[in-house]
């Protein structure tokens, strides 16, 4: 059986599992949640997570020494950071819409005054922004500082092209190491399916079913505008822009969307994604290696949509209208959020606080979605690595006649060394 129907099927089983449980006997769920589906989980995500911050760092070295050139590396940059700014600003508009339309905040009784949420200080962007530079790179490393790691590597393969020959031992070793990492991802893989069961299981088992029923509209709301972007704006990117058939994309990335919607989390589902994006995608390592790990942190679409949509929800539970300025601070606002937000469950929460206040709504009002976000946040992650994937097949067929090119020397240049060898 192919992996990519097992992990649907490890979903699927989970959520059934979880439901029936959930349903029928809580304390049978509290005894295999304990021995089983939380340690599965655990063991699954800790697999994963191994591997991100090695393979984030050797395969960023690679796609910057095989790019070459400084000048194609800003251009791809260029390319990728105006690609996630439109999708995210497009799939917030989304989310507004759709609320505004069918009105959730306004169906069903909202009781506010148990709402309580304390706001954990959000990092604000301009620091984030000032922060890009490592100050001590094995710090980034230990802790797993994303966007410090993407700027070290590139640096060190900046270095690396420069210096060619001299440093070709180095560039073999990260080679080699990021086969290595990649043969591990492929290994952990065989593990997915136990481990979506387990997550799936633990996620849905433990909800109240009654906070899902008083939430329904709302969770409606966000999955349909979740649907709608991906559908929409990805579809129809990837078919003008990337060339490739939408629902071809869709299906081949299938297997990387089934964990993030597992594990609810970018960063950890990144070995899978470039995997799944490198060998069924056809996209060439240069590029996904530079466009995912990046997207990981700093590209969250799904998490704007959950965070437009709860804006308005909030407004419409306590009674405020939005002007026309203030809603264009809530996609300003939104968009800085969701390069902000870290890869991992449930940090979009946190950074609605930060949209909330811009426009002066109550930060209480996501005491009210907090019961009901761990669901939400499953499906947003999906579609956050979506939109990483979808900007990577579009820069690989943008780029396709400079790869083309660079692959054409590369060879060239193998072919020239071992002419110079025989000649020797
Ligand atoms: N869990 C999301 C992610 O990792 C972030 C969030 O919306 O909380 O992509």
């Amino acid at each position: 059986m192919k992996l990519t129907t097992k992990i649907l099927i490890g979903l699927g089983l989970g959520a059934l599992t979880g439901l029936i449980l959930n349903i029928f006997s809580s304390e049978l769920f509290a005894i295999l949640d304990r021995f089983l589906f939380t340690p599965l989980g655990k063991i699954f995500i800790s697999l994963i997570s191994m591997l991100v911050v090695p393979i984030v760092l050797f395969s960023i070295i690679l796609g910057t020494a095989g790019l070459g050139d400084p000048k194609k590396l800003g251009r791809i940059g260029f390319k990728t950071v105006s690609f996630f700014l439109a999708t995210t600003a497009i799939a917030i508009s989304i989310g507004l819409a759709l609320a505004y339309l069918i009105k959730p905040g306004l169906m069903g009784q909202f009781d506010t005054s148990g709402a309580k949420f304390d706001a954990e200080e959000a990092p604000p962007v301009g620091e984030t922004l000032l922060n890009l530079i490592p100050g001590n790179p094995f710090e980034a490393l230990t802790t797993g500082n994303m966007l410090q790691i993407i700027v070290f590597a590139i640096f060190i393969g900046l270095a690396l092209t420069a210096l060619g020959e001299k440093t070709r031992g180095i560039l073999n070793l990260v080679e080699q190491g990021n086969q290595v990492m990649m043969y591990l991802v492929g290994l952990v893989m065989k593990f997915a399916p136990y481990g979506t069961f387990g997550l799936i299981a633990t996620a849905i088992g433990s909800q109240g079913i009654d906070a899902i029923k008083a939430m329904g509209v709302y969770m409606i709301v966000v999955v349909l505008a979740l649907v709608v972007h991906a559908l929409v704006t990805y579809g129809s990117a990837v078919y003008f822009l990337g060339k490739k058939n939408p629902f071809w994309f869709f299906k081949q990335f299938s297997p990387a969307m089934g964990v993030a919607f597992s594990t609810s989390s970018s960063n950890a589902t990144l070995p899978i994604s470039m995997e799944t994006a490198q060998k069924k995608l056809r996209v060439p390592e240069s590029v996904s290696s530079f466009v995912q790990p990046l997207g990981a942190t700093i590209n969250m679409d799904g998490t704007a949509i959950m965070q437009g949509v709860a804006t308005v929800f909030i407004a419409q539970v306590f009674g405020a209208d939005l002007t026309m300025g203030e809603l264009l601070t809530v996609v300003l606002t939104a968009v800085l959020a969701s390069i902000g937000t870290a890869g991992v469950p449930g940090v979009g929460l946190i950074m609605l606080a930060m949209v909330l206040q811009s426009v002066g709504l109550p930060v209480e009002g996501i005491g009210l979605i907090l019961g009901i976000d761990r669901l939400l946040d499953m499906a947003r992650t999906a579609v956050n690595i979506s939109g990483d994937a979808a900007c990577a097949v579009i820069v690989a067929e943008s780029e396709k006649k400079h790869l083309a090119r660079t692959e054409e020397k590369r060879v060239n240049n193998m072919a020239d060394n071992r002419s110079l060898e025989y000649s020797e």
